[in-house]
């Protein structure tokens, strides 16, 4: 069952936390500004409840 991994770019930070916690879901953007979702990538890792946790701004989801 793959999950559904979403940010809120109006309220990420561009802290690059999620980035760091969890680099093959979470990747920065061209600007360097705001965290994408990779494409293809989905919500089963364990490094995305961290990542999760992780964010300052508690603008990832994932349902
Ligand atoms: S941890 Fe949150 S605020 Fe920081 S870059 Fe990732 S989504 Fe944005």
């Amino acid at each position: 069952m793959a999950a559904n991994v979403t940010i809120d770019e109006d309220e990420c930070l561009g802290c690059e936390a999620c980035v760091e916690t969890c680099p093959s879901v979470f990747a920065m953007d061209d600007d360097g500004e705001k965290a994408v979702v990779i494409d293809g990538a989905n919500g089963d890792e364990d490094c995305v409840e961290e990542a999760i946790a992780s964010c300052p701004s508690e603008c990832i989801t994932n349902e």
